[in-house]
C-alpha cells in the first residue's frame, strides 16, 4: 500500500533517518539516507497491518534539534487526522530516540499508538536488525491492546514506555532500557504482542506553534572539579533553561552553586537532575550539593533523567509556563509511576 492508495484501517510508517536507514556513503561514514519506502520494502514477509509510508526527513539522530523533534510531533498529529489510521510507527535513529519519544509522549492527545523504532546495524549491513524491529513495531501500532498507552519503543522485541527511556548500549541490538518505569510487554517474531502495566494517565500537554520561538536550553556536568565557567557561558549565551546534571541524588558543589543562585535570579529556569540511572533527584546535601541546589533555585527533576528533563524543559519554556507551574510539572511528571496513579 502507498500512500495514493484508497483510505482502510493501516498503520502510517514516518520515516526520519537513523541508522535503520543508513548506507556507506561516498564521502566517508554511515548516512541516513533510505527512504520509508526502501524500509518497507526491506521487510522480507508481509506486514501484520496495511501500511502507508509518510517521509519527514532522512537524519541521523544526533543531528535533530528540538526544532526537529517538534516537526516530528506536528507531522505525527497531521496524520491522526485519518480516523483509518491504527497507529504510527516512527523509525528513527536510537541516539535521541529518548528525546523525541518523549517529546511525542507528553504532547500525545489521542488513543492511538505511536510507535518508535530504529536498528543498531545499519541498513547495507551483513545482518540489519531494522526490518525485524520494523515488522515488529508495526505490529504493535495497529494492536488494539496498545491503545491509550501514549507513546512506546518497541526494540530487540521488548516494549518500553516513553518516559524514563535511556539508549543503554552502544552496540548491542538491545539497546534500550528503562531503569525506572520497566517494560511495557513484549512482540514476538512472529507479531503477537502482549502489553502489560497501566499508563500514568497524565493530562497531554499543547504542542507550541512556531511563534514560540527556540528558547535555548542548555545541559551543563557537575563532575570532580567542575567550576563554574560552563555553567556561567550558558547563562552568557542566553539560555532560558539550563538542566544541570549532577552527581549521586542530584549534587553539584560549593562553586557550581553560587552561580545557579545568580542565574535563577537573572529568571533563567535550572533544572537538577543526574548522571546516575535509576532513582530520583533527592534534595538531601548542603557544601553545594543537592539541597543547596534547592536553596539556590534549582528545581529538582525527580525521576527524569537530563536528556529527559531537557526536552521537558525546552517543551515548558516554547509553552510560556511560569516558573512555579514548571516546578509542578517537573513534581508530576518526575514521580515514581506508583505514585502517579
Ligand atoms: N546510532 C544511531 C542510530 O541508531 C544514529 C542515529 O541516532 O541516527 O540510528
Amino acid at each position: 500500500m502507498t500512500a495514493t492508495d484508497p483510505p482502510a484501517a493501516h498503520v502510517v510508517l514516518l520515516a526520519t533517518g537513523g541508522t535503520i536507514s543508513s548506507r556507506a556513503s561516498a564521502a566517508g561514514g554511515a548516512i541516513a539516507s533510505d527512504t520509508g519506502g526502501q524500509l518497507f520494502a526491506s521487510l522480507g514477509s508481509s506486514a501484520s497491518f496495511p501500511v502507508r509510508v509518510v517521509d519527514v526527513f532522512q537524519k541521523g539522530s544526533y543531528l535533530l534539534t528540538v526544532d526537529d523533534m517538534i516537526a516530528i510531533c506536528v507531522k505525527i498529529k497531521e496524520v491522526l487526522e485519518d480516523p483509518q489510521v491504527l497507529g504510527v510507527v516512527v523509525t528513527h535513529g536510537t541516539d535521541t530516540m529518548e528525546e523525541t519519544a518523549y517529546l511525542v509522549d507528553l504532547t500525545h492527545n489521542d488513543h492511538r499508538p505511536v510507535v518508535f523504532t530504529g536498528a543498531q546495524h545499519a541498513a547495507d549491513s551483513a545482518s540489519p536488525d531494522g526490518p525485524d524491529n520494523l515488522s515488529r513495531a508495526i505490529a504493535v501500532a495497529g494492536s488494539p491492546d496498545a491503545r491509550g498507552r501514549g507513546v512506546l519503543v518497541a526494540f530487540a522485541g521488548t516494549i518500553f514506555p516513553a518516559p524514563g527511556l535511556r539508549k543503554s548500549h552502544t552496540t548491542s541490538l538491545n539497546a534500550f532500557a528503562n531503569p525506572d518505569f520497566g517494560t511495557a510487554g513484549h512482540i514476538s517474531a512472529t507479531g503477537e504482542v502482549s502489553i502489560q502495566g497501566a499508563p500514568a494517565g497524565l493530562e497531554p500537554l499543547p504542542l507550541p506553534g512556531p511563534e514560540a520561538g527556540s528558547p535555548r536550553v542548555d545541559l551543563v556536568a557537575a563532575y570532580p572539579g567542575a567550576d563554574s565557567t560552563l555553567l556561567h557561558a550558558a547563562v552568557q549565551a542566553g539560555a532560558a533553561g539550563i538542566v544541570l546534571q549532577g552527581t549521586g541524588s542530584g549534587n553539584a558543589n560549593a562553586k557550581l552553586c553560587p552561580e545557579v543562585a545568580a542565574a535563577t535570579s537573572a529568571g533563567v529556569i535550572v533544572v537538577t537532575s543526574t548522571r546516575v540511572d535509576a532513582g530520583a533527584v533527592i534534595p538531601i546535601y548542603g557544601a553545594g550539593g543537592g539541597a543547596d541546589l534547592r536553596a539556590a533555585g534549582a528545581i529538582p527533576s525527580g525521576l527524569i533523567r537530563p536528556s529527559q528533563s531537557l526536552v521537558l524543559l525546552s517543551l515548558l519554556l516554547r509553552l510560556g509556563t511560569p516558573p512555579t507551574r514548571i516546578a509542578e510539572v517537573f513534581a508530576e511528571r518526575g514521580r515514581s509511576p506508583d505514585q502517579s496513579r
